[in-house]
């Protein structure tokens, strides 16, 4: 019998990461490879505890990420620097255990792009490495552009900001503020240096890789795919396109949202979301809480543990008894179901990449309200090149008002524009990941290439 290849798989450890490893993983067992995902023991542990069974499609390995169990693992710096300095020497160990002890010996190591030491590692250990961006392929030239923009004056040698102004990092694609920068986003100064800095080593690393593949379609971005013909979409990848389950969850999913879902009227919630990093303040928290209120429309609201800043209950006096008959709440959703769902009208959204491709998946149209980092960039290409939203606006005191946000729910269920756009956007992107489709056959060539390695 033929040996199946085996496939070590690092994401970098936020749920934003983990859960599109995890779908692109799935998708490779279904094409006959073996699989070891290597989390980090805390994360491995809340995937393990908020899965409902047991899938053994996979295997689910952990290293330590190098902080004590009581550090903060929201403190990006100080995960970043832990976990740089423990997990590669685990990781190698953990590749000569399995090649050890296992018949099907690691061909080919897929680590997520953030890690350039994995690739490093790979080559060293004569792994095939491949690199997987997780997040839009119009991210990737902000980083891969750096040196040009140093020599322009724009950023300075550790990434501090020169000049504040509008720049274009390919012809096709829309302009963006100098501040809105990947590393930039970050108010420490320290973490800005560290990521810029990363990045940087990011970009030698990733010369090595056999492939870059993105979860992304090239109906999405293909003034980036033309530009970058290394970087190669296989997406959107989601747990629907494999027939399955969603996968990789830090926290339990609320499925009791779905039979709500199914008493709502069609195309008429607003699902708010704002992914697993995202915090408010309570003066944003109110305002929003209060702008759906004065919607009137029925909404669903995921409120994480520990989205606001401030913690405790910061609900508006009377806001949850005003609005128990319209609105849910809810810690942790089953999103991708969620958004296939027929009652939903439109996505209010943090903007992170996989809340944009599975909001696009379903042919939604979005409000957007983006955070930080790559947020700010993706809103351009929702509102700006899709065209399936309204972003709001602050006000002069930098808050995002109720009013504002109740017209521009309005604005947008007024005018059917939006969801016309939406549902022709659906309709390129998901035949991509379909039998024939453009992510499909690189997909499959990816997966020939695996195996012919092996
Ligand atoms: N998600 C979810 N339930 C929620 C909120 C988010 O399943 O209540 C999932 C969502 O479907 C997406 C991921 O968490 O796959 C968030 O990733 P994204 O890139 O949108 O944002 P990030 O968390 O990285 O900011």
């Amino acid at each position: 019998m033929m040996r199946k290849p085996h496939i070590i798989a690092i994401p970098y450890p936020a749920q934003g990461h983990v859960i599109p490893t995890m779908e692109l993983c799935l998708c490779l067992v279904k094409h006959g490879c073996k699989v070891t995902i290597v989390n980090t023991e805390f994360n491995h542990k809340r995937i393990m505890e908020s899965m409902s069974e047991a899938d053994n499609a996979i295997n689910l390995v952990s290293v330590p990420d190098g902080l004590a169990a009581e550090e903060d693992r929201n403190d990006l710096k100080k995960l970043t620097d832990a976990f740089f300095e423990v997990v590669p020497g685990k990781l190698e160990a953990l590749i000569h255990n399995i090649n050890e002890s296992d018949e099907n010996r690691v061909s080919c190591l897929i680590a997520d792009e953030n890690l350039g030491w994995a690739l490093d590692l790979a080559k060293k250990l004569g792994l095939q490495p491949v690199a997987f961006w997780t997040a839009s392929a119009a991210s990737l030239p902000m980083v891969f552009n750096i040196p040009k923009l140093v020599d322009d004056g724009i950023v300075g040698n550790n990434g501090e900001i020169l000049k504040k102004q509008s720049i274009k990092l390919l012809p096709l694609m829309p302009a963006m503020n100098s501040t809105d920068l990947l590393w930039n986003c970050f108010s420490d100064p320290g973490l800005q240096r560290l990521v810029f800095e990363l990045a940087l080593k990011n970009n030698e690393s990733v010369k090595a890789a056999e492939w870059v593949i993105c979860n992304s379609s090239q109906v999405m971005e293909y003034e980036v795919f033309a530009s970058y013909p290394k970087l190669i979409p296989i997406g959107p990848l989601l747990a629907s396109n494999r027939l399955g389950e969603t996968s990789g969850h830090f926290w339990r999913e609320d499925t009791d949202c779905l039979k709500w879902l199914n008493q709502q009227p069609l195309n008429s919630v607003i699902y708010v979301a704002f992914g697993s990093h995202t915090i408010f303040n309570m003066a944003e928290f109110q305002e929003l809480a209060l702008g759906l209120e004065l919607t009137n429309r029925p909404f669903l609201w995921v409120v994480r543990q520990g989205f606001i800043e401030e913690g405790g209950n910061a609900y508006p006096e009377g806001f949850i008894d005003r609005t128990c008959n319209r609105g849910r709440l809810v810690e942790w959703a089953p999103q991708q179901k969620v958004l296939a769902h027929p009652s939903l009208g439109c996505f209010l959204s943090h903007c992170g990449w996989n809340s944009t491709i599975e909001g696009v998946s379903n042919g939604l149209p979005f409000l957007c309200w983006p955070y930080f980092a790559d947020q700010l960039f993706n809103k351009s290409y929702i509102c700006d090149v899709w065209k399936i939203s309204l972003a709001f606006h602050r006000n002069e005191c930098g808050v995002i008002g109720r009013h504002e946000i109740r017209n521009k729910v309005e604005q947008l269920f007024g005018d059917e524009n939006f969801k016309a756009r939406a549902v022709d956007l659906q309709a390129e992107v998901v035949p991509s990941v379909k039998s024939g489709g453009s992510s499909y056959r690189n997909f499959s060539s990816f997966v020939n290439w695996i195996k012919a390695k092996n």
